[in-house]
Protein backbone atom coordinates (compact mmCIF):
# COMPACT_ATOMS: atom_id res chain seq x y z
CA UNK A 1 0.00 0.00 0.00
CA UNK A 2 1.54 3.26 -1.03
CA UNK A 3 0.38 6.60 1.06
CA UNK A 4 0.39 10.23 -0.78
CA UNK A 5 1.00 12.82 2.22
CA UNK A 6 -0.26 16.26 1.43
CA UNK A 7 1.31 19.49 3.91
CA UNK A 8 -1.13 22.37 3.71
CA UNK A 9 0.03 25.95 4.70
CA UNK A 10 -2.65 28.77 4.63
CA UNK A 11 -3.75 30.96 7.48
CA UNK A 12 -7.08 29.58 7.82
CA UNK A 13 -6.07 26.18 8.82
CA UNK A 14 -10.22 25.52 10.35
CA UNK A 15 -11.31 26.09 6.74
CA UNK A 16 -10.05 22.02 5.99
CA UNK A 17 -11.70 20.48 8.54
CA UNK A 18 -14.99 19.41 7.12
CA UNK A 19 -13.74 18.95 3.20
CA UNK A 20 -11.18 16.35 4.83
CA UNK A 21 -13.27 15.06 7.52
CA UNK A 22 -15.91 13.31 5.51
CA UNK A 23 -16.83 11.08 2.52
CA UNK A 24 -13.81 9.48 0.47
CA UNK A 25 -10.92 11.70 1.51
CA UNK A 26 -11.82 10.68 5.18
CA UNK A 27 -12.21 7.05 4.39
CA UNK A 28 -8.74 7.43 2.58
CA UNK A 29 -7.25 8.93 5.70
CA UNK A 30 -8.35 6.36 7.90
CA UNK A 31 -7.49 3.44 5.40
CA UNK A 32 -3.60 4.88 5.58
CA UNK A 33 -3.68 5.65 1.73
CA UNK A 34 -4.09 9.70 2.40
CA UNK A 35 -1.83 11.50 5.37
CA UNK A 36 -3.10 14.92 4.95
CA UNK A 37 -1.57 17.77 7.46
CA UNK A 38 -2.02 21.59 7.58
CA UNK A 39 0.04 23.73 9.34
CA UNK A 40 -0.80 27.52 10.38
CA UNK A 41 1.09 29.81 8.55
CA UNK A 42 1.17 32.37 11.69
CA UNK A 43 2.92 29.69 13.37
CA UNK A 44 6.13 30.25 11.69
CA UNK A 45 5.66 34.10 11.64
CA UNK A 46 9.10 35.69 14.01
CA UNK A 47 6.25 38.81 14.30
CA UNK A 48 5.19 39.23 17.74
CA UNK A 49 1.73 40.06 16.47
CA UNK A 50 2.01 36.74 14.44
CA UNK A 51 1.32 39.08 11.47
CA UNK A 52 1.78 37.82 7.71
CA UNK A 53 1.73 40.21 5.44
CA UNK A 54 2.81 44.08 4.81
CA UNK A 55 2.59 46.91 2.51
CA UNK A 56 3.63 46.54 -1.20
CA UNK A 57 7.16 47.86 -2.08
CA UNK A 58 6.08 50.32 -5.29
CA UNK A 59 2.68 50.72 -4.24
CA UNK A 60 -0.27 49.95 -4.50
CA UNK A 61 -3.66 48.66 -3.05
CA UNK A 62 -3.74 46.06 0.01
CA UNK A 63 -1.37 43.56 1.20
CA UNK A 64 1.72 41.20 0.52
CA UNK A 65 2.43 37.80 2.10
CA UNK A 66 5.68 38.19 3.52
CA UNK A 67 8.38 35.71 2.51
CA UNK A 68 9.62 34.67 5.69
CA UNK A 69 7.03 32.39 7.22
CA UNK A 70 6.61 30.71 3.87
CA UNK A 71 10.40 29.73 3.47
CA UNK A 72 9.94 28.37 7.51
CA UNK A 73 7.19 26.83 7.11
CA UNK A 74 8.52 24.89 3.85
CA UNK A 75 11.91 24.33 5.67
CA UNK A 76 9.79 22.79 8.72
CA UNK A 77 7.81 20.15 5.98
CA UNK A 78 11.07 19.82 4.40
CA UNK A 79 12.64 18.15 7.46
CA UNK A 80 10.19 15.46 7.36
CA UNK A 81 10.08 15.05 3.40
CA UNK A 82 12.99 16.35 2.05
CA UNK A 83 11.27 14.82 -1.30
CA UNK A 84 7.99 16.78 -1.11
CA UNK A 85 7.19 18.70 -4.18
CA UNK A 86 6.44 22.07 -3.07
CA UNK A 87 3.30 23.63 -5.44
CA UNK A 88 2.15 27.30 -5.18
CA UNK A 89 -2.13 27.62 -5.63
CA UNK A 90 -1.85 31.17 -7.71
CA UNK A 91 -3.97 32.62 -10.46
CA UNK A 92 -0.66 33.37 -12.30
CA UNK A 93 0.55 29.20 -12.21
CA UNK A 94 -0.25 26.72 -14.91
CA UNK A 95 -3.95 25.60 -15.30
CA UNK A 96 -4.41 22.57 -13.27
CA UNK A 97 -6.26 19.60 -15.74
CA UNK A 98 -6.56 15.87 -15.42
CA UNK A 99 -3.13 15.09 -16.52
CA UNK A 100 -1.48 16.78 -14.19
CA UNK A 101 -3.49 15.34 -11.49
CA UNK A 102 -2.14 11.73 -12.13
CA UNK A 103 1.21 13.24 -12.70
CA UNK A 104 0.88 14.50 -9.07
CA UNK A 105 -0.89 11.09 -7.91
CA UNK A 106 2.14 9.23 -8.66
CA UNK A 107 4.70 11.29 -6.15
CA UNK A 108 4.81 10.78 -2.36
CA UNK A 109 4.62 13.88 -1.12
CA UNK A 110 3.35 16.79 -2.22
CA UNK A 111 3.61 20.32 -0.20
CA UNK A 112 0.46 23.57 -1.11
CA UNK A 113 1.09 26.80 -0.54
CA UNK A 114 -2.16 28.96 -0.02
CA UNK A 115 -2.07 32.57 -0.42
CA UNK A 116 -4.57 35.73 0.24
CA UNK A 117 -4.80 39.14 0.29
CA UNK A 118 -2.75 40.52 -3.31
CA UNK A 119 -1.31 37.22 -3.50
CA UNK A 120 2.37 36.32 -1.82
CA UNK A 121 6.30 38.17 -2.07
CA UNK A 122 7.57 36.86 -5.45
CA UNK A 123 10.52 35.55 -3.76
CA UNK A 124 8.39 32.41 -2.50
CA UNK A 125 8.07 31.42 -6.09
CA UNK A 126 11.10 32.04 -6.90
CA UNK A 127 13.00 30.32 -4.44
CA UNK A 128 11.17 27.76 -2.87
CA UNK A 129 8.21 26.00 -5.38
CA UNK A 130 8.48 23.68 -7.18
CA UNK A 131 5.45 24.41 -9.56
CA UNK A 132 2.92 27.53 -9.44
CA UNK A 133 -0.51 25.90 -10.51
CA UNK A 134 -4.26 27.81 -11.49
CA UNK A 135 -7.10 25.65 -11.36
CA UNK A 136 -8.90 27.55 -13.56
CA UNK A 137 -8.69 31.47 -14.99
CA UNK A 138 -10.63 33.70 -12.50
CA UNK A 139 -9.63 35.28 -9.28
CA UNK A 140 -10.44 33.46 -5.57
CA UNK A 141 -9.74 35.41 -2.49
CA UNK A 142 -7.55 32.30 -1.35
CA UNK A 143 -4.97 29.19 -2.28
CA UNK A 144 -7.66 27.37 0.47
CA UNK A 145 -10.16 26.06 -1.68
CA UNK A 146 -7.56 25.64 -5.01
CA UNK A 147 -5.96 23.45 -2.53
CA UNK A 148 -8.84 21.88 -1.12
CA UNK A 149 -9.83 21.06 -5.50
CA UNK A 150 -5.92 20.08 -6.04
CA UNK A 151 -6.06 17.12 -2.89
CA UNK A 152 -9.71 15.87 -3.95
CA UNK A 153 -8.42 15.65 -7.99
CA UNK A 154 -5.38 14.15 -6.93
CA UNK A 155 -6.67 11.65 -4.32
CA UNK A 156 -9.07 9.83 -5.94
CA UNK A 157 -6.96 8.55 -8.56
CA UNK A 158 -4.63 6.99 -6.02
CA UNK A 159 -5.09 2.91 -5.85
CA UNK A 160 -7.20 1.89 -3.47
CA UNK A 161 -9.11 5.36 -3.07
CA UNK A 162 -12.52 4.28 -4.83
CA UNK A 163 -14.63 1.89 -4.59
CA UNK A 164 -14.62 1.20 -8.38
CA UNK A 165 -11.49 2.04 -10.01
CA UNK A 166 -12.99 1.74 -12.89
CA UNK A 167 -14.72 4.58 -13.05
CA UNK A 168 -11.39 6.49 -13.22
CA UNK A 169 -10.40 5.00 -17.05
CA UNK A 170 -14.39 6.25 -18.01
CA UNK A 171 -14.50 9.24 -16.69
CA UNK A 172 -14.44 12.88 -18.63
CA UNK A 173 -10.83 14.04 -19.90
CA UNK A 174 -9.62 9.90 -20.26
CA UNK A 175 -8.64 9.86 -23.66
CA UNK A 176 -9.08 13.94 -24.05
CA UNK A 177 -12.96 13.40 -24.52
CA UNK A 178 -15.92 14.63 -21.97
CA UNK A 179 -17.93 11.59 -20.57
CA UNK A 180 -20.43 10.22 -22.82
CA UNK A 181 -24.41 11.29 -21.06
CA UNK A 182 -25.35 9.03 -18.13
CA UNK A 183 -29.26 7.89 -17.48
CA UNK A 184 -30.21 5.57 -14.76
CA UNK A 185 -34.07 4.90 -13.64
CA UNK A 186 -36.49 5.35 -14.79
CA UNK A 187 -36.94 4.69 -17.97
CA UNK A 188 -39.50 7.14 -19.00
CA UNK A 189 -39.63 10.31 -17.11
CA UNK A 190 -42.76 12.07 -17.91
CA UNK A 191 -42.17 11.36 -21.77
CA UNK A 192 -38.38 12.04 -20.97
CA UNK A 193 -36.95 8.58 -22.22
CA UNK A 194 -33.58 7.35 -22.15
CA UNK A 195 -32.29 6.42 -25.39
CA UNK A 196 -33.26 3.25 -26.69
CA UNK A 197 -30.25 1.48 -27.40
CA UNK A 198 -29.23 1.73 -23.76
CA UNK A 199 -31.90 -1.09 -23.29
CA UNK A 200 -31.09 -2.92 -26.37
CA UNK A 201 -28.72 -5.06 -24.29
CA UNK A 202 -26.49 -5.48 -27.25
CA UNK A 203 -23.22 -3.94 -26.04
CA UNK A 204 -20.95 -3.73 -28.87
CA UNK A 205 -23.66 -1.37 -29.95
CA UNK A 206 -23.94 0.39 -26.53
CA UNK A 207 -19.99 0.90 -26.46
CA UNK A 208 -20.69 2.48 -29.98
CA UNK A 209 -22.96 4.93 -28.80
CA UNK A 210 -21.09 5.95 -26.17
CA UNK A 211 -17.91 6.27 -27.95
CA UNK A 212 -19.97 8.62 -30.43
CA UNK A 213 -21.62 10.78 -27.85
CA UNK A 214 -18.09 11.55 -25.92
CA UNK A 215 -16.66 12.69 -29.09
CA UNK A 216 -19.86 14.59 -30.36
CA UNK A 217 -19.96 16.01 -26.61
CA UNK A 218 -16.41 17.02 -26.94
CA UNK A 219 -16.70 18.41 -30.19
CA UNK A 220 -19.68 20.97 -29.18
CA UNK A 221 -18.29 22.13 -25.99
CA UNK A 222 -14.51 21.51 -25.67
CA UNK A 223 -13.20 21.36 -28.98
CA UNK A 224 -9.41 22.37 -27.46
CA UNK A 225 -9.52 18.77 -26.34
CA UNK A 226 -9.72 16.97 -29.63
CA UNK A 227 -7.08 18.90 -30.56
CA UNK A 228 -4.83 18.29 -27.82
CA UNK A 229 -5.38 14.53 -29.32
CA UNK A 230 -3.81 15.27 -32.46
CA UNK A 231 -1.09 16.66 -31.09
CA UNK A 232 -0.23 13.84 -28.88
N1 LIG B 1 -3.29 39.57 -6.95
C1 LIG B 1 -3.28 38.21 -7.36
C2 LIG B 1 -3.28 38.15 -8.88
O1 LIG B 1 -3.83 39.03 -9.50
O2 LIG B 1 -2.77 37.14 -9.43
C3 LIG B 1 -4.49 37.46 -6.84
C4 LIG B 1 -4.39 37.10 -5.40
S1 LIG B 1 -5.79 36.18 -4.87
C5 LIG B 1 -6.91 37.43 -4.39
C6 LIG B 1 -5.24 35.53 -3.32
C7 LIG B 1 -4.78 34.09 -3.37
O3 LIG B 1 -5.83 33.24 -3.81
C8 LIG B 1 -3.62 33.77 -4.28
O4 LIG B 1 -2.39 34.06 -3.69
C9 LIG B 1 -3.80 32.29 -4.55
O5 LIG B 1 -3.20 31.50 -3.54
C10 LIG B 1 -5.31 32.10 -4.47
N2 LIG B 1 -5.97 31.99 -5.77
C11 LIG B 1 -6.87 32.86 -6.29
N3 LIG B 1 -7.31 32.46 -7.48
C12 LIG B 1 -6.70 31.28 -7.74
C13 LIG B 1 -6.74 30.38 -8.84
N4 LIG B 1 -7.48 30.61 -9.92
N5 LIG B 1 -5.96 29.28 -8.78
C14 LIG B 1 -5.19 29.03 -7.71
N6 LIG B 1 -5.10 29.88 -6.65
C15 LIG B 1 -5.84 30.97 -6.65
Amino acid sequence: MRTLRFDIVSIFPGMFESPFGDSIIQRAREEGLLDLRVHDLREFSLNKHKKVDDSPFGGGVGMVMNVEPFARAIAEVKKEVPETRTLLLSPGGRPFDQEKAWELSRLPSLTLICGRYEGIDERVRQHFVDEEISIGDYVLTGGEIPAMVLVEAVSRLLPGVLGDPDSIVEESFAGNLLEYPQYTRPQDYQGMKVPEVLVSGDHKKIRAWQKAEALKKTERVRPDLLKKNRRS
